[in-house]
C-alpha cells in the first residue's frame, strides 16, 4: 500500500530528468536555503511509515533475532511489502521511485529500532539496487531490479580475505570462455548473503591489468554461489555475514553490469554514496540508544528524585543531543549534496566517520545512564553498543575515511 502511495507522490517529486552516474540530479538546488530538517511531504510520510513499521513489527522481535543470530523472514517480507526494498528503483521496475534522501530516512528509522534490519535494507538499496540502476544496461535492469524490489534480497560482494581496505587487491577471477566467463575465488564478510538470491560480484577478468581488470557481474544464487561459512559476530547479529565461494561458476557475458574493467570505478562511486547510508544507520542507532536511556532516567528514582533530574545527568544528555544533531546534519547534508549533483565524497566520509564515533559514544553513555540494568539484556542499550562498533569498520574503516578527507584537503591546500 505504501509503495503505491509513494509511487504516486514520488512521480510528482522526481520530475527533473535523471542523469546517469553519480552525477545524477534528483533534487534541483533551490534558491532559498532551507533547514536540513525540511522534508518533502513524501519524505515525512516515509519517515512516519517506517517508524510505525519499526516500532510495531520489528521492535518485538529484536531481542530474539539477536539471540538467535537470525533475521525473521516476516520482517524481510514486511520490508518488501512496504516498498522499502526498492526505494529509489523506478516504478516501471516495481520500485517506490523515491529520492536518495528517502533511502537515508528509511535506514535511519530502521536503525533506531534495529541496526541489523537497517543494514539489510541499506546494502540492498544503496549498494545493490543503485549499482544496477546507475550502471546496468536495460537487460540487466529488467533482469534483476523487479525481483529486488519485490521479493529477492541482494548482496554486494567486493571484500575478500586478503582484500578489505585494499579492496582492489581482490583475487577472484573471471576467465573469458567464448561468450561466457568462469568465476573462481571467494568473498569475505558479505552482508545479507544468508538470505540473498541476487549477488553483485566483483571479479578480475585480466589480473595483468591490475584494478583495471575488475568487472562487476550480476548472478543468482542458483548460478553457483556457495556459502562457505556464516560469521558469528559481536553486533548486528541478526544480519547475516558470510564467506562465499565461487568454484567454476559459469556466467554468460550478459551478466556483466556496465562495462568490462569498470568495476573498480563503480565500486568507488557507489561506496562513496553508501557511506551516507552507514552514517544514517549510525545516527538512527545513536538516537535509539539515547531515547531508551533518557526515558529510563526520567522513570528511575534515586535519592528521592529522578536520576535524570541531577544536573550532571542533564548536562550529559545535552552534550550527547548536540553530537547526535551534528551527525544528523552532516549526514543529511551529504545526501542533499549528492542529490543536487554536487561533489559529496568528503562530506560523506565526514558524516560516516563522525556518526560512527557518535554512535559508539551515545550507546556507551546510554549503558552508564541506565546503570546495572543497562549492562543486562533487559534493556536494548547493550545491544546498541555492540552494534555500534561496526560503523567504524564496514564500507571503509574510520582510518580510510580520514585518509579520503586528508587527500581531498591536500588537493585543496598543497601547491604540488
Ligand atoms: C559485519 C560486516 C559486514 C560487511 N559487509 C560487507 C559487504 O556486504 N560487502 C563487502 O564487500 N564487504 C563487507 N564487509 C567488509 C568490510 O568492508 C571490511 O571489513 C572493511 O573494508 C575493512 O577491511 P578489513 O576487515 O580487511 O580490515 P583491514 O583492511 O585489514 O584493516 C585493519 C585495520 O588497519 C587499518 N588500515 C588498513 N589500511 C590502512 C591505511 N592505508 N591507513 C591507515 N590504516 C589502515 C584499518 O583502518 C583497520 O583499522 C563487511 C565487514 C563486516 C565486519
Amino acid at each position: 500500500m505504501l509503495r503505491n502511495t509513494l509511487r504516486t507522490s514520488l512521480r510528482q517529486f522526481s520530475t527533473s530528468p535523471i542523469r546517469r552516474g553519480v552525477q545524477e540530479i534528483t533534487r534541483p538546488a533551490i534558491e532559498t536555503p532551507l533547514s536540513l530538517w525540511n522534508w518533502t511531504e513524501e519524505e515525512q510520510m516515509l519517515r512516519e511509515t517506517v517508524r510505525r513499521f519499526a516500532n510495531d513489527v520489528i521492535a518485538p522481535k529484536v531481542s530474539a533475532m539477536d539471540e538467535k543470530e537470525e533475521m525473521d523472514p516476516a520482517i524481510i517480507k514486511g520490508l518488501f511489502d512496504n516498498g522499502l526494498m526498492g526505494i529509489e528503483t523506478p516504478a516501471d521496475f516495481g520500485g517506490s521511485e523515491m529520492s536518495f534522501t528517502g533511502a537515508i530516512i528509511a535506514v535511519e528509522e530502521l536503525a533506531r529500532v534495529d541496526p541489523s534490519v537497517a543494514v539489510l535494507a541499506d546494502v540492498h538499496n544503496t549498494l545493490v539496487n543503485s549499482v544496477l540502476r546507475l550502471y546496468g544496461n536495460d537487460h540487466v535492469k529488467e533482469r534483476w531490479l523487479p525481483g529486488l524490489a519485490t521479493e529477492k534480497v541482494g548482496s554486494f560482494c567486493l571484500s575478500e580475505p586478503a582484500a578489505g581496505s585494499d579492496a582492489f587487491a581482490l583475487q577472484t577471477t573471471a576467465k573469458k570462455d567464448g561468450d561466457h566467463y568462469i568465476l573462481n575465488g571467494s568473498k569475505a564478510w558479505i552482508s545479507n548473503s544468508g538470505e540473498a538470491d541476487t549477488f553483485l560480484v566483483f571479479a578480475n577478468v585480466d589480473p595483468s591489468k591490475g584494478y583495471k581488470g575488475i568487472t562487476c557481474f550480476g548472478m543468482d544464487k542458483a548460478d553457483g554461489v556457495e556459502i562457505a561459512k556464516k560469521e558469528k559476530k559481536l553486533g548486528i547479529r541478526a544480519s547475516s555475514t558470510c564467506v562465499l565461494s565461487f568454484d567454476d561458476v559459469r556466467l554468460p557475458k550478459e551478466n556483466i553490469v556496465g562495462e568490462v574493467g569498470k568495476g573498480y570505478k563503480y565500486a568507488i562511486e557507489i561506496l562513496n554514496e553508501g557511506r551516507i547510508g552507514i552514517a544514517a544507520q549510525m545516527i538512527g542507532l545513536a538516537q535509539g540508544a539515547f531515547d531508551h536511556a533518557v526515558t529510563y532516567a526520567y522513570q528511575r528514582k534515586q535519592f528521592g528524585k529522578f536520576i535524570g533530574d541531577n544536573q550532571a545527568m542533564g548536562h550529559q544528555f545535552a552534550d550527547m543531543a548536540i553530537k547526535i544533531e551534528a551527525a544528523r546534519l552532516l549526514t543529511y547534508n551529504a545526501a542533499r549534496l549528492k542529490e543536487e549533483g554536487r561533489p559529496f565524497t568528503q562530506e560523506a566520509a565526514m558524516a560516516k566517520y563522525f556518526a560512527s564515533n557518535v554512535a559508539q559514544e551515545a550507546a556507551g553513555q546510554a549503558i552508564e545512564w541506565c546503570g546495572g540494568v543497562g549492562f543486562t539484556r533487559d534493556l536494548p542499550v547493550e545491544k546498541f553498543w555492540r552494534d555500534s562498533k561496526i560503523g567504524a569498520i564496514y564500507e571503509g574503516t574510520s582510518n580510510i575515511q580520514l585518509e579520503t578527507i586528508a587527500k581531498l584537503l591536500r588537493k585543496q591546500y598543497a601547491s604540488s
